[in-house]
């Protein structure tokens, strides 16, 4: 993506599309994210630059495999799992575009199978604990009771959380999550994680404002500058990242896709800094 030798490039980031939306509980459409995120990340309507590490983002070095032929059935999630390892073996650092939210236990499984239980920082509105949601244990309202439950993480710090009901409380009391609840948000309050690091990003973790092109429009969430507040806390080695749940059919002036591909290019940059 930049033309300059490779010896400034720190970290090369693998870019797989997953294009599903089979497991979305409301609308359809994340299907489309992958497509949609390439175009924004292509796109002169942002300058490409990022503001983390003091590089603008030219150390890192961007490999786009395309998307997984995803067909809907059992077989996903093992495809899935696959080209995250395939990844991994390669000394490349995993970044799956969405895709909802449901991708992330397949892929947690195939980095956990590599680096043993990771930290995740988990960025979202939903704390997506549903034992079951709509008779669908794979639903994207659960993947990290799946995630919990398979002890695929060490810790899991919930940050932009608004949703957080009796249910899924006990949840996270249940698998240890820590929660910070968006009312009682700031940057410094979450947890600097030890690593090896995991980033998962559920878009409408974000206010809609920022993000309006979400299948769940929760009010009252992060800005951007608060994200990469937390980010540029974070210490840890990165060995891998999502982005998820971009309904491009909601987006306005493509403004949710120009911050799809800035916090793309940020959490790339964030993976050089702490490399
Ligand atoms: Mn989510
Ligand atoms: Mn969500």
């Amino acid at each position: 993506m930049i033309g300059h030798a490779t010896s400034q490039f720190r970290r090369t980031v693998r870019l797989i599309g997953l294009p599903t939306d089979v497991n979305s509980s409301f609308l359809r459409g994340p299907a489309k994210g992958p497509a949609a995120i390439r175009a924004a990340l292509a796109s002169d309507h942002t300058s490409g630059s990022a503001e983390i590490g003091d590089a603008f983002g030219e150390d890192v070095r961007w490999n786009d495999v395309g998307d997984l032929p995803l067909g809907e059935d059992e077989s996903d999630a093992q495809r899935i799992e696959a080209a995250v390892a395939q990844a991994i073996a390669s000394v490349e650092m995993p970044f799956s575009l969405g895709g909802d939210h449901s991708i992330t236990f397949p892929v947690m499984r195939a980095v956990a199978r590599a680096y043993g239980p990771v930290d995740i920082l988990h960025f979202d509105a939903h704390p997506d604990l549903y034992d079951c949601y709509q008779d669908n244990p794979s639903s994207h309202a659960s993947p990290f009771a799946r995630i919990m439950e398979a002890g695929l993480a060490k810790r899991l710090v919930q940050v932009g959380i608004r949703t957080l009901n009796a249910h899924q409380r006990q949840q996270a009391q249940r698998f240890g999550v820590e929660v910070v609840l968006m009312s009682d948000f700031t940057p410094e309050g979450v947890p600097v994680l030890d690593g090896p690091l995991y980033v998962s990003f559920d878009l409408d973790g974000l206010d809609p404002s920022v993000a309006p092109a979400v299948s769940h429009c929760e009010p009252g969430g992060l800005t951007v500058r608060e994200v990469l507040r937390v980010l540029r806390l974070q210490k840890a080695s990165l060995i891998g990242a999502d982005l998820v749940e971009y309904n491009p059919t909601r987006d306005v002036h493509g403004v949710t896709g120009a911050v799809a591909a800035k916090l793309i290019r940020e959490i790339g940059a964030l993976a050089a800094r702490n490399a």
